[in-house]
């Protein structure tokens, strides 16, 4: 299974359900084979380290990836999660607008 999405990597995302509601991010990668993304400090987990030889381990925080359905894009301009709609250029081009005011977001 594979969820189709708009998203992708370096979008400011916000958090639109369950803890980290509220909280925006970057998009560190998009995993769209699990329907997940991660975003950049959000949805911390704490994991537990053994020492190696890279590090002194101990407790490390680190995102967890998040339901694709559970974030929006952010769109700059409607300062909201928005979705995202497809345009062609006159150029041929396809970019990314945000539905809510069509602001093209791909440049
Ligand atoms: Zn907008």
């Amino acid at each position: 299974m594979s969820v189709k999405t708009r998203i992708r990597r370096d979008d400011e995302v916000i958090v639109i359900a369950g803890r980290d509601r509220g909280a925006r991010g970057k998009v560190i990668r998009v995993l769209p084979a699990e329907g997940r993304v991660l975003v950049s400090k959000v949805n911390m987990v704490k994991r537990h380290m053994r020492p190696t030889q890279a590090s002194a381990g101990g407790i490390v925080e680190k995102e967890a990836p998040l339901a694709i359905s559970n974030v929006q894009f952010y769109c700059p301009q409607c300062k909201t999660g928005v979705r995202l709609g497809v345009k062609r250029l006159d150029d041929g081009r396809k970019v990314r607008i945000c539905r809510k005011c069509g602001e093209v977001l791909d440049h």
